[in-house]
């Protein structure tokens, strides 16, 4: 079977759904429930319409596009990503998936192939944690991994609840409804720009993803006691900032202690009270990331790290609590997916990597209901997040080609 795919296609309508924007091009933003991101939503849905494909979206605002396979009581083989876009970002990161999601199928479809099990295509809502302050939430919510009742009490930065922004972007009924049965879907497969410079140093044009790392964050609040900065003699402090600063570097040492290049730690968020060069800290809140592909091992360099703090505080006469955030576990891409994304490479002549994901995607979560795996395509510089992110037309062809190709072995 050849399969061709319309690359230009996909990066004109790339192009028109960068327009659904709030900010100027070439700067992304779509936040989901607004109106650039409605806007976008309905125009995805004219083109899976457009297709043949049949469409509908759940309480949340997650959108199916379904090709009915001969087996209409089969699980399906579903692919797809996400279209909402943090501030000023840019027009690959997830729409790649969906848009290169879409062309696999209509390549599929031109090609007089019949799939056995339906096809579908997902474009899940919010991935990014821009409004709610969690990501993936679409994914989360389809694999149960977020109940209704833990939905109902998130809000945005507004304090608005879940429920009323989803109302009023159309999207009502429970949210318990969300869930998705067991068996849905047979396999999920998502294409995705890698967001890092691997494939483009390398020179290689598919990653094929074994491993997605699980995040976890942890909140730490410091306090010591503060004072001015000339009068209190130094044996005498028990000033937040120093507690915080060893904490931050306890957590580099234990991230490299584990010898796996794949355990990264970070200390991105340090709020220091009351902030004046002429004042000693009294109060420091720290937000740490914690990343691996192996749950063991993440959740051996977060309880150290527990412990830490509570030796610090005792060594430094500070109080010190912290609070695990959310800890997701990581996933492992399921074998036969990969191997079908493998044999599709093969079998289009392309040259691939395994790698592992070391940002979190939807897959995470889809990993858990359905045997499910990635595939990367290069990106320019491996930038993403930014209005310069870019991937080559020739790549994002090579990357649906492949996808397709797997779509259809699975869906056989
Ligand atoms: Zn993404």
């Amino acid at each position: 079977m050849r399969i061709d795919i319309d690359a230009a296609r996909i990066v004109s309508e790339l192009e028109t759904l960068a327009t659904f924007s709030d900010t100027e091009p070439p700067a992304v933003t779509r936040i989901v429930y607004t109106h650039a991101d409605q806007r976008a939503r309905a125009w995805l849905k004219e083109q899976c319409i457009a297709a043949g494909l049949s469409v509908r979206e759940d309480a949340l605002g997650n959108l199916f596009a379904r090709w009915q396979g001969s087996e209409v009581s089969a699980g399906a083989v579903g692919t797809g990503s996400h279209i909402d876009a943090i501030p000023h970002s840019g027009r690959y990161d997830g729409t790649t998936g969906v848009l290169g999601g879409l062309e696999a199928i209509r390549a599929l479809r031109r090609c007089g192939f019949t799939p056995r099990r339906p096809i579908e295509l997902l474009a899940f809502i919010s991935e990014e944690p821009t409004r709610f302050g969690l990501g993936c939430l679409g994914s989360r919510m389809l694999a149960g991994s977020l109940t209704a009742e833990e939905a109902a009490d998130l809000r945005d930065r507004d304090d608005q609840s879940l429920d009323t922004v989803r109302n009023a972007a159309h999207f009502s009924g429970s949210l318990s409804t969300v869930k998705l049965p067991a068996q849905y879907y047979s396999s999920f497969i998502e294409l995705h720009i890698e967001q890092g410079p691997i494939l483009e140093k390398e020179n290689v044009p598919i990653g094929v993803v074994t491993h997605i790392a699980g995040p976890a964050a942890l909140r730490v609040l410091i306090e010591g006691e503060g004072g001015h900065a000339g009068a209190v003699l130094m044996p005498q402090r028990r000033d937040a900032f120093l507690g915080a600063a060893e904490i931050a570097l306890a957590l580099e040492a234990d991230a490299l202690s584990t010898g796996s290049e794949d355990t990264v730690g970070t200390c991105g968020l340090v709020d220091v009270f009351p902030g004046l060069s002429n004042s000693i800290p009294s109060r420091v809140r720290l937000e740490l990331d914690i990343r691996d592909t192996l749950l063991s091992r993440r959740d051996a360099v977060l309880h150290h790290l527990e412990k830490q703090c509570r030796d610090i505080a005792a060594k430094r006469k500070l109080r010190i609590r912290s609070t695990v955030l959310h800890a997701d576990d990581p996933a492992g891409c399921d074998p036969t997916v990969t191997t079908a994304l493998v044999r599709a490479c093969d079998a289009e002549g392309l040259a691939y990597w395994r790698m592992v994901s070391r940002a979190y995607h939807d897959s995470l979560f889809m990993s858990r209901i359905a045997p499910t795996a990635m595939l990367f395509i290069p990106c320019k510089n491996g930038v993403s997040h930014r209005p310069d992110e870019f991937a080559a037309p020739e790549d994002i062809a090579n990357g649906a080609r492949v996808l397709a190709r797997t779509l259809a072995a699975l869906a056989s």
